[in-house]
């Protein structure tokens, strides 16, 4: 497997040298919207600490992200009135990952309504901003 580059835009987000639509934060954990949603409110998860994907994050990393990606689908059901809620992990160009900081995508679903193709609608930046506000308000304090 590749080496880490922290030069990804990933971990240029996250050391703040990037923008992004931050939703929630703490220690091990940062969350911000996918500026392509496969639904509105599609957001994803990442540990702060360097990790490329599930092969070589580190335990207590992996842990956190999935605690923090349960505290972000339960607010993304809420926040869109969603009927169902679907969790995605790619892992190396072979398990279709593109960004090679690893990322929970968390996409909140409605019955009947399928999710858009990857990366094929870049959002309008007044509807991701109202979006990551409503998030981060409902995050706030889990
Ligand atoms: P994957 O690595 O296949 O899990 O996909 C990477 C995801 O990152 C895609 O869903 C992209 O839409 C998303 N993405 C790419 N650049 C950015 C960015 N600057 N901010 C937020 N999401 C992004």
């Amino acid at each position: 497997m590749p080496a880490y580059d922290a030069n990804n835009i990933f971990a240029k987000i996250i050391r703040g040298e990037m923008p992004s639509y931050k939703v929630y934060e703490n220690d091990k954990v940062m969350a911000f919207l996918d500026i392509m949603p496969r639904a509105p409110g599609h957001t994803l998860v990442l540990p702060k600490a360097p990790a490329r994907n599930i092969l070589d994050i580190a335990p207590d990393d992996l842990v956190a992200v999935a605690l923090a990606a349960q505290k972000v689908a339960k607010a993304v059901v809420k926040v869109f009135n969603a009927d169902g809620v679907t969790v995605q992990q790619f892992n190396e160009g072979a398990g279709g990952q593109v960004v090679f900081h690893l990322h929970l995508h968390v996409i909140p679903r409605k019955n009947g309504v399928p999710m858009k193709p990857p990366a094929s609608e870049k959002e309008k930046p007044d509807v991701l901003s109202d979006h990551a506000l409503k998030l981060a308000a409902a995050l706030k304090d889990t």
